[in-house]
């Protein structure tokens, strides 16, 4: 409970209650966000992921100083990763962020199973790779990277990377 869920069309994490869309009988949506669906349908049905990426790259853009054309393919890339788009859902590492598309993206329990939370980076044989990573480590050890890959301010990514690990289970109070 309390769980952050992703908007499986948008990407916009949905916290709150009224964060979620509804469905034809009023309850909730699982999976969309009250912008993107009401009453069981996408308020706006023949959007494309295009159309959506170029609308999540303007906020994007705006927010965060990520010059337009890289903001744009960076929010096609989150896209792709959603039900609505990928038609199924993707699970993200809740640790990183990282989508979990591949076997090879998984971590490893310690049976030597995948994991279904975490990718390979982050957790291996059961354990965290880096166990007293905290989440202030873990916003300087991801932005600078995040900054040289969308070429936007450092200050910036921080701002960003820790907006959006805060929505990750493992950084959860
Ligand atoms: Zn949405
Ligand atoms: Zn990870």
């Amino acid at each position: 409970m309390g769980k952050t869920k992703t908007c499986q069309s948008c990407g916009m994490p949905m916290a709150k209650e009224s964060d979620f869309g509804t469905e034809k009988n009023g309850s909730k949506s699982d999976d969309y966000c009250t912008y993107c669906y009401q009453n069981g349908a996408f308020t706006e049905p023949v959007i494309t992921i295009d159309e959506m990426a170029e609308k999540g790259g303007a906020i994007m853009s705006q927010m965060y100083g990520i010059p337009h054309e890289n903001a744009k393919n960076f929010a096609r890339e989150q896209l792709g990763c959603l039900k609505r788009w990928a038609g199924r859902e993707i699970l993200f590492c809740e640790s990183c962020g990282m989508p979990l598309m591949r076997d090879e993206d998984c971590g490893t329990e310690n049976d030597g199973s995948k994991s279904t939370k975490y990718c390979i980076h982050c957790y291996m044989n059961g354990k965290f790779t880096e166990p007293n990573l905290t989440k202030d480590a873990a916003v300087e050890k991801y932005a600078p990277m995040m900054a040289s890959h969308l070429n936007m301010p450092l200050d910036k990514a921080k701002e960003m990377v820790a907006h959006y690990i805060s929505t990750l289970p493992r950084w959860q109070k």
